[in-house]
């Protein structure tokens, strides 16, 4: 349970005020492909047809649900959110394609975990907005075609590359969301404390963004966790200090990194000579999925340089090596 992962938790659970933007402009960050949906949202508008199919791609916490619920309410439409590993058999997809209204948005989340069979009515659908139904069995057997209503499919993946090339292939728009610089995520916290009541200095902000990993997701549940500190250990204001000694009590170091992306570091250091080590191997080291690695801990790790993935493993780099204060030259080479 890392406070710092990037991956949903239940604490982040915000129905009661909710801190995802409603609007493109109220959506901070991820200037290119918010300006390329603009574009994309207005065209499709003024033809009063639905938005092409979208892709994003990205690490988890970035905002690809949040982005999906924005494209909604800018095309006006209703959006309907299930994901790939909850679309079990081709029948799942034919309920929830049929229930769509014209022009809806079908957000599917881990798209790349969709099963061949249900990828297969996809196709069809997304391409002529129609579905070819199987009736009976054996000779008698025959194909009907069920018309669809027009609708927008959201894919969101974090591994683009997991995907089929044919199902990439229908998706007319394809954006991938980068990590949030430091500032972008001051304005980020800033925000979310004014939903949420809470009164913060711009300093203070400062100090949670830069620790939450490039991550927005994680940069608001920081928020809600220093909130508790700045109530009990002084009088409920936010500041650099603040902020700065709750994050040094849950053991968040000034990059964000806690003591499982330290164990791992130090496990390719010390058990693999900084490397290089393959993924399962490091992930059986350290008691990991190889996918938690993948999906959460590397991709700040590499956006900060500490990890580089090579072909024959993952190495750990100098900047690491110098952030533990363990020398570097004393390394074999490989
Ligand atoms: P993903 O679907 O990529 O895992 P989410 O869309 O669930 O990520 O985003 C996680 C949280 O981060 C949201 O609840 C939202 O409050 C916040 N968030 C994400 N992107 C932004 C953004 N661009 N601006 C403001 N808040 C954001």
């Amino acid at each position: 349970n890392r406070i710092v992962t990037s991956s949903e938790m239940a604490e982040d659970n915000d129905n009661e005020y909710s801190l995802r933007p409603k609007k493109l402009s109220e959506y901070i960050g991820q200037k290119k492909v918010k300006e390329n949906l603009r574009v994309f949202i207005e065209a499709a508008r003024q033809r009063s047809e639905a938005l092409d199919h979208v892709l994003l791609y990205g690490p988890p916490g970035l905002g690809k649900t949040t982005l999906a619920g924005v494209i909604a309410n800018e095309m006006g439409v209703n959006l309907r959110i299930t994901s790939g590993p909850a679309i079990e058999k081709p029948g799942d997809l034919a309920a929830l394609l049929t229930n769509l209204g014209q022009d809806d948005i079908l957000f599917v989340d881990e798209i790349h975990r969709l099963s061949r069979s249900v990828e297969e009515i996809l196709y069809p659908a997304m391409e002529d907005f129609a579905l070819d139904i199987i009736i009976g069995k054996g000779p008698s057997a025959r194909s009907i075609r069920l018309d669809l209503p027009r609708f927008t499919l959201i894919g969101a993946t974090t591994k683009a590359g997991a995907l089929t090339a044919p199902l990439r292939d229908r998706f007319g728009v394809i954006s991938r969301l980068e990590m949030y610089t430091t500032e972008e995520l001051s304005t980020i916290v800033s925000r979310s404390a004014g939903i949420l009541n809470i009164e913060i200095e711009p300093s203070g902000a400062a100090e949670i963004a830069s620790r939450s990993r490039g991550t927005p997701r994680i940069a608001n549940r920081l928020l809600k966790r220093v909130r508790d500190f700045a109530q009990v250990i002084s009088d409920g204001v936010i500041t650099k200090e603040v902020a700065d000694h709750a994050l040094r009590q849950l053991e968040i170091d000034d990059l964000g990194l806690d003591a499982s992306d330290k164990r791992m570091l130090k496990t390719v250091i010390e058990h693999y000579d900084g490397g290089p080590v393959g993924l399962d191997t490091l992930a059986a080291t350290i008691g990991e999925e190889s996918d938690t690695i993948e999906d959460v801990y590397e991709p700040y790790l590499m956006q900060i340089g500490f990890i580089n993935r090579t072909p024959r493993g993952r190495v750990v780099t100098k900047r690491a090596y110098e952030h533990f204060g363990i020398p570097y030259g004393q390394r074999e080479t490989v």
